[in-house]
């Protein structure tokens, strides 16, 4: 338990002596404007002594390192959880926009194999207070160093995989949204492609933006960099995406991380035309970011642009987006949080009971 995993109700329960206004006073100030219990002036002293030292008010991590790319556009936080457990989470300033990349889950479950969060291995969900302090301390670090701007996007593209945490993600999402004040529209939530969790997320309601990462366009070369294609394959992916687009008559948009010579061909580019025709889904490019248990390399500047052609030509929105924070191991699927490295032994039997744990969820 931490500050953030406390509902509204709990907060009446552990102020039940207090005036009736203090429980929605306190939601309101550590939500919308992103206060610590120690910042909460407006208390008496007394009270904020309280929550300030109460291990049930008490913050869900505590950072263990802050990297910075030179002129601080990018940062990225090492937290370590209560239990020991560390997560990253990425804080990206552009000129019209500040977007941070936050975790869902310790380690990732999914095995994607060439992504540096799927070589770990998975540990654990993350709490709702878990994720939504992520958003809490990137508005913080926003206010220090941008001053007056705001943070204003927030995707789900740290580490883990949050269509395989719905319950703890879809809380998550709407205090993010609701409390914190974040429009849905700003709000990207990036999966693999576990169609069980599409159909949930599809029948949410707000208008949060969905993102699936495809990286390849037939079953068989997905299955072996995606192995969850194997359970939900791409007929089956492409049905459940075409319901959820005509339901919420939203966009999405595909992520393909280019491979050298793997999946950045003419053939795969019509591949992908041809899913993205019926959906009008939007392509994001982004040249694959290099990982320790990985060979491939990203593509060359030149094939991205010819395969981003082909898919223009088509007809097909495509953006090519930057490899922000890779001199700092901030990039995308570059989350590892290798501080934990020091116990692989016991880290790897731990993995074989949890991932059992998470196959039977997805079942
Ligand atoms: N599990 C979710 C979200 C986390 S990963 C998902 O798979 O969508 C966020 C994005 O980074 C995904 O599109 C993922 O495929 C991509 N990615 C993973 N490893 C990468 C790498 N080495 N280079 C570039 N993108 C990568």
């Amino acid at each position: 338990m931490s500050l953030y995993d406390l509902e509204i109700a709990d907060w009446q329960k552990l102020l039940s002596g207090q005036p009736p206004f203090r429980s929605r006073q306190i939601w309101k100030a550590i939500h919308e404007h992103a206060l610590r219990p120690d910042q909460l002036t407006s208390l008496p002293k007394s009270l904020r002594a309280i929550l300030a030292s109460s291990a049930e008010t008490a913050s869900a991590f505590t950072l263990v390192r802050l990297t910075s790319d030179d002129r601080q556009l990018t940062e990225k936080a090492l937290f370590q959880l209560n239990d020991r457990r560390v997560i990253e989470t990425v804080l990206m300033h552009y000129h019209d926009r500040s977007t941070v990349c936050i975790s869902s889950q310790a380690g990732c479950a999914m095995n994607c194999s060439f992504c540096a969060t799927g070589q770990q291995g998975f540990f654990r969900h993350l709490t709702v207070g878990e994720i939504v302090e992520q958003v809490i301390w990137a508005i913080d670090r926003t206010r220090i160093t941008r001053g007056e701007k705001r943070l204003s996007n927030i995707v789900f593209m740290g580490m883990g995989e949050p269509l395989a945490n719905t319950r703890n993600v879809f809380r998550a999402l709407e205090r993010i949204n609701t409390d914190i004040g974040i429009g849905a529209r700003h709000i990207t939530v990036s999966t693999v492609g576990i169609v069980p969790g599409i159909k949930l997320f599809t029948d949410l309601g707000p208008q949060f933006n969905l993102a699936v990462s495809l990286h390849a366009a037939n079953n068989d070369k997905r299955t072996s960099l995606v192995p969850i294609n194997a359970k939900y394959p791409i007929e089956t992916l492409m049905e459940t995406l075409q319901e959820y687009v005509q339901k919420t008559r939203r966009r999405i948009s595909f992520e393909w991380a280019m491979m050298d010579g793997v999946n950045d061909t003419e053939q795969d580019a019509k591949e992908l035309t041809s899913l993205c025709v019926p959906l009008e889904a939007h392509v994001n490019l982004i040249p694959l970011n290099p990982t320790l248990g990985w060979p491939s390399k990203g593509s060359g500047w030149s094939r991205v642009e010819s395969f981003a052609d082909t898919l223009a030509g088509a007809g097909i929105a495509v953006s090519i987006r930057d490899n922000r924070g890779t001199n700092i191991d901030a990039a995308c699927g570059q989350l590892a949080g290798l501080v934990a490295d020091k116990n692989l032994g016991e880290r790897y039997s731990e993995n074989i009971s949890a991932k059992m744990e998470i196959s039977a969820l997805l079942d």
